[in-house]
């Protein structure tokens, strides 16, 4: 998140039949190094944009949820193109109102900079992070991390203590 980002920002999937627009800002970036993001992506992390469900504006076609088996066992729904089935957000846990979109699929993926890296016990040892990142072995404390709006946001969509 920086103070220059645009009012939004689109992205879509490879083939062109979904396209969205991301209102700005997203409550919080996560670079998420777990395991399960590693088989997901077929690479090093992936990084999540949490949003309330409705910033995101779907603007052309229909995303389609896809259930995934989890190390954690808590469910993880990936919604994804019917047709190119590239992923495009995911639901974690199934809690109605949150998304965590997919950083890669934007038109301008280096709009969003991750605010946090974590699961780093399961990071790629090439992986180098950048000076100063704030890094966690696996979770953090919300309440220390998220900036009070966000939190604010978040209790919104999901309730107090969610
Ligand atoms: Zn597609
Ligand atoms: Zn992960």
């Amino acid at each position: 998140m920086t103070a220059t980002s645009p009012d939004y920002l689109e992205g879509g999937c490879a083939c062109g039949k979904i396209r969205y627009r991301l209102a700005m800002p997203p409550m919080f970036v996560n670079c998420c190094h777990c395991r399960d993001c590693q088989r997901q992506t077929g690479s090093a992390f992936v990084i999540n944009a949490l949003t309330e469900m409705d910033r995101i504006e779907v603007l052309r076609g229909t995303p389609e949820a896809v259930s995934v088996p989890t190390d954690s066992g808590r469910p993880h729904d990936i919604y994804r193109c019917p047709d190119c089935r590239i992923a495009l957000w995911g639901d974690y846990g199934r809690r109605p109102g949150l998304r965590f979109l997919r950083v890669g699929t934007l038109d301008d993926p280096a709009a969003l900079t991750p605010d946090a890296h974590i699961f780093t016990r399961s990071k790629l040892p090439w992986v180098r992070l950048p000076d100063h990142a704030r890094a966690f072995e696996i979770y953090y404390d919300m309440e220390k991390e998220w900036p009070p709006d966000s939190l604010k946001r978040r209790e919104a969509i999901l309730g107090p203590g969610k």
